[in-house]
């Protein structure tokens, strides 16, 4: 039975809740009257429910689907304004005890290369992301309790914020590691995590459970409720992502949205990421082996329904899309991207001799490249780490957010750690192109006080000081 508060996972995921929300966008595809209705309560940008937003989902009226696209994109600007936040992910190690039929790492796959980063190699790869120019990190594991125990989590986090090299610094980890006990996540809240990112995969339990045959992640009901057990251990903000392709989109879709609509009703906050992950071909994947693959244009109609029902909510997307795909959809919502990913564990000190890639990146472009192509399409690349430093977490940010009051901050921070990084690690041409474009997005700021204290600190910057942030 639907119970959206309730802490069980087939109760707030109900399967039969979500065939009837199927149902029902079914049922009013092209519904002119009930679309327009829709979108009129999308337009206050407090969000939609799970049940509304499948319907937009559902339109194939292209009047409509345009309406759709503009309003995703007013939010995003709205409430984020032109900053796109970047981060890198790093593998810590690939050694892993689940049977999950869609990724590489599987404990059955014998012929990739089983690493583990040792404190040595963390250091070395964390100089290396920080000489690209990072200050975000999502860090991944496998789960092997031998080989990436909560212990070597841990210590690995400590490693990575104590590492201070020529101008850089890591600010913010955030951690995608297997779903685990309210006492592990108090001990990540403790080393200073920033969010704790957990994708579902899918939500349709029956297919979960075939996708996930062995090892403790088979076991539907721990993966589902982890978020609420991890806020319940402590951390404030949570990141939820399902790896479109794997089962029907309309039902993670859906479960997607309910899930976020549990965090918020019984925790008080809802989730602080959404990731929109597609599936990709790896050593031993082939993506045409699963029957849901979707298109392109799905795929934006996605993106763009959520950033309509979730308008407080972070979207990512990662380098597994293309700079095509991404171009798109940074106008229809995104507001986190990775940049010059390296997607196996190692790689970023030294080019790996052997595969241990997690899928294959679609956008190999160097992060120099990813800012320059950012600041042509008048997005402001953002390193900012700002708000989970200033302790603007959970509710607190949520606040903020929904008052429209985190676009006053986002946008000086972005300006602050573009500088740094066009000044310690852009190419000369980077250099020259996002000073003009500094230039042009500060003028744009209304508040002259803000923008006389953006300006004094830039000078600031230029004289070597670092680590501004409001
Ligand atoms: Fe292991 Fe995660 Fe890959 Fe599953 S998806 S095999 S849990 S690394
Ligand atoms: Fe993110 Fe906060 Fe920085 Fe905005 S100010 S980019 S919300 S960390």
């Amino acid at each position: 039975m639907y119970n959206v508060r309730s802490k069980i996972a087939t109760d707030f995921i109900d399967n039969e809740e979500i065939l009837e929300t199927i149902k029902y966008a079914e049922n009013n595809k092209n519904n002119r009257i009930l679309i327009d209705k829709i979108l009129c309560k999308a337009r206050l940008m407090k969000g939609i429910s799970h049940r509304e937003a499948a319907v937009l989902l559902e339109c194939t009226l292209q009047d409509k689907n345009e309406e759709i696209y503009a309003l995703a994109k007013e939010i995003k600007e709205k409430f984020y304004g032109n900053r796109i936040v970047m981060f890198a992910p790093l593998y810590l190690s690939n050694y892993c005890i689940n049977g999950c039929t869609y990724c590489p790492y599987h404990h059955g796959n014998k012929h990739i290369a089983r690493k583990k980063l040792s404190q040595e190699d963390i250091k070395r790869e964390v100089i290396a992301l920080q000489d690209l120019g990072h200050k975000r990190l999502a860090l991944e594991t496998g789960e092997d309790p031998i080989y990436s125990p909560i212990e070597y989590v841990l210590e690995s986090i400590k490693t990575i914020y104590s590492i201070k090299h020529k101008n850089g610094a890591i600010r913010r980890v955030n951690v995608n590691i297997a779903a685990t006990s309210v006492e592990n996540y108090k001990k990540l809240k403790e080393v200073g995590i920033g969010t704790y990112i957990l994708f579902q995969e899918t939500y349709n339990k029956e297919q979960y459970e075939i996708l996930h045959p062995t090892g403790p992640k088979h076991n539907y009901e721990y993966h589902t409720e982890a978020m609420d057990r991890a806020m319940e251990g402590g951390i404030d903000d949570v990141g939820l992502g399902v790896l479109f392709g794997l089962n029907m989109y309309r039902y993670d879709f859906i479960g997607l949205l309910m899930h976020a609509e549990h965090l918020e009703a019984s925790m008080g906050v809802g989730p602080h990421t959404i990731s929109v992950p597609r599936i990709r071909p790896a050593d031993d994947i082939n993506p045409n082996d699963f029957e849901n693959a979707i298109s392109d244009e799905i795929f934006s109609k996605i993106v763009a329904a959520l950033r309509i029902a979730v308008p407080y909510t972070g979207l990512i997307i990662s380098t597994r899309e293309s700079q095509k795909t991404r171009e798109k959809l940074l106008e229809l919502g995104i507001s986190q991207i990775s940049g010059a990913s390296c997607t196996s564990v190692g790689g970023y000190a030294e080019k790996e001799d052997e595969n241990s890639a997690q899928f294959e990146v679609n956008d190999t472009r160097t992060l120099d490249e990813i800012v320059s192509w950012l600041i042509d399409k008048e997005h402001i690349p953002s390193f900012c780490t700002a708000c989970y430093r200033e302790g603007r977490t959970g509710d607190r940010f949520m606040n903020l957010i929904k008052t429209g009051k985190i676009a006053n901050c986002c946008g000086p921070n972005a300006l602050l750690t573009l500088k740094e990084y066009l000044n310690d690690y852009a190419s000369t041409e980077t250099k020259r192109k996002g000073g003009k474009f500094i230039l042009k997005e500060l003028n744009k700021l209304e508040n002259i006080e803000v923008k006389k204290m953006i300006e004094d600190r830039l000078t600031e910057i230029d004289k070597g000081i670092r680590d501004f942030r409001i």
